[in-house]
């Protein structure tokens, strides 16, 4: 970012650069300081310490507050909203400046209103922005920016908004206008959420991991303990090898559950422009990290799958198997309709496993940045229904035909398998109901704008509201 943007400052400091005071000479004031210096600019710590510059980037000034304000427009505030006292007293020497809110709280909600606010109310002559609270002094420093390139901003000034937006943009960052300052309570809140879009995802898979742990413990260890037989070892790798397939098609299922209810919805109201429910929109948008957590659940079954040959206990079943077929001499014959079905089965499941690492790669920003919305749409989409198919037949001829089979239902419990198919088949049901051409032309005008007459419109739209 060679872009240097000049800034109508006062420039004591330098001519051809801006001047940008800091207050507070702590970890963000210097990380931002040396930032800022490295990209052209001058910067001025106005500090409790002037004349303090141990730690400070080399070539900054460190004066009392009163004196660094002076020759700036613009005053970075890089000091905890406890501390804002000492700003009551700098009321005249901040008048028609900007002063730019970096502050964080501890907890959300932990102040009524928020700290940009409170500091305009401090200084009410002055231009409040808030800006970089998202920003950590380390990522600074260190330059490993990525995660955290996005800086919000807000405030009441178009214009010295704009200038902090230049500025951001000159030091490598992205701005992001919020609006105005109204928007810094949800601004200073963003860096307080923690994983926000991944605790439902996360959530799910952990509920959905315990029940069918808990269903296949009762039907395979305790079902046999009854009968003192001891299987617990098929806790390590069985059981896990039966949970991960399990939950990761239920979850993979479930991404594309929304998208069926969604379009249920829309052509129930006959148009796009109402508000789906709540619950429903959390749900859409969470819809990338089910799917990711869906695979990396793939993934665990794939590798507990390619271990199976090299267990103890596989190895010993098979052993036994062959010597007593030679001291039988027996000779099994090839059964080639077994031989199709474990076939096929093996192949939906290696294709399957395929294209779900071809969702997971193009959910990537880095790949789904170079791929048009259209191009999205289709892998995630198309793609995204033929993994999910590909997975279903994969579990479905695994199965075949074990649930008819009565010495299965131990305890009147089904083989968890056929637990496992219930979303996903209900998702591919109604995928097909949607994509039948009539109710498929309807979907479509729909998304393109087209509402059902008026007066139908306000039927459904006063049944809504009378729920
Ligand atoms: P810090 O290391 O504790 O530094 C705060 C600075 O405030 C001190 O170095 C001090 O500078 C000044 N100060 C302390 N008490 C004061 C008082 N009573 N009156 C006037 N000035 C006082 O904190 P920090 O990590 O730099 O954070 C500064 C602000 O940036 C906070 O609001 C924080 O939420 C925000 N922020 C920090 C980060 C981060 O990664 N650290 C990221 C985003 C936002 P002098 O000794 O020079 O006066």
């Amino acid at each position: 970012m060679g872009t240097k943007v000049m800034i109508p400052l006062c420039s004591d400091f330098g001519e051809k650069h801006g001047s940008i005071c800091i207050f507070g000479t702590g970890d963000f004031g210097r990380s931002l300081g040396s930032k800022l210096m490295q990209n052209g600019y001058s910067v001025v710590f106005g500090s409790r310490h002037p004349g303090e510059t141990s730690l400070l980037p080399r070539g900054a000034e460190v004066l009392s507050h009163a004196e660094a304000v002076q020759n700036c427009s613009i005053i970075i505030v890089a000091v905890q909203r406890d501390h804002y006292d000492f700003l009551k007293n700098l009321k005249e020497a901040l008048e028609g400046k900007i002063l730019v809110d970096v502050s964080n709280n501890l907890t959300i909600n932990q102040y009524p209103d928020s700290n940009a606010e409170y500091l305009a109310q401090i200084v009410p002559r002055a231009t409040v922005v808030k800006a970089f609270n998202t920003v950590s002094a380390w990522a600074l420093q260190s330059g490993s920016l990525d995660a955290s390139r996005q800086v919000f901003v807000c405030s009441n000034d178009s214009q010295a908004k704009q200038q902090i937006m230049d500025i951001i943009r000159a030091i490598g960052l992205t701005p992001q206008d919020k609006g105005s300052l109204g928007m810094a309570k949800e601004i200073e809140d963003y860096p307080l959420q923690l994983f926000p879009m991944w605790r439902l995802p996360m959530c799910t898979c952990a509920g959905l991991t315990v029940l069918v742990f808990l269903y296949c413990v009762i039907q395979d260890i305790i079902y046999n303990a009854e009968k003192n037989i001891d299987v617990s070892y098929l806790l390590m790798i069985t059981i896990p090898n039966r949970i991960f397939p399990v939950v990761s098609l239920m979850l993979l299922a479930l991404c594309y559950l929304p998208g069926a209810f969604a379009a249920i919805i829309q052509l129930y109201r006959g148009t796009k422009y109402s508000r789906f429910p709540n619950w429903l929109d959390r749900w859409m948008l969470c819809r990338k990290q089910l799917g990711l957590v869906a695979l990396s659940y793939a993934f665990l079954h794939a590798i507990y799958t390619l271990v199976i040959p090299i267990r103890y206990s596989a190895r010993h079943r098979t052993e036994t198997f062959i010597i007593n077929q030679v001291m039988l001499n027996k000779t099994r014959a090839f059964e080639k309709p077994l031989t199709w079905r474990s076939d096929t089965y093996l192949a939906l499941g290696i294709l399957g496993f395929f294209f779900y690492i071809v969702l997971g790669i193009t959910s990537l920003p880095s790949v789904s940045n170079a791929v048009n919305w259209r191009e999205f749409r289709f892998v995630q989409s198309k793609l995204g229904y033929l993994t999910l198919l590909l997975c279903t037949g994969h579990a479905m001829v695994f199965g075949w035909n074990r649930f008819l089979l009565l010495d299965r239902y131990r305890w009147y419990m089904p083989p968890v398998y056929t637990l496992s198919l219930v979303i996903p088949c209900v998702v591919l049901i109604l995928k097909l109901v949607l994509i039948i051409p009539c109710i498929d032309t309807r979907i479509t005008k729909i998304r393109q704008g087209w509402e059902r007459s008026p007066s139908k419109k306000a039927e459904t739209k006063l049944k809504t509201c009378s729920l």
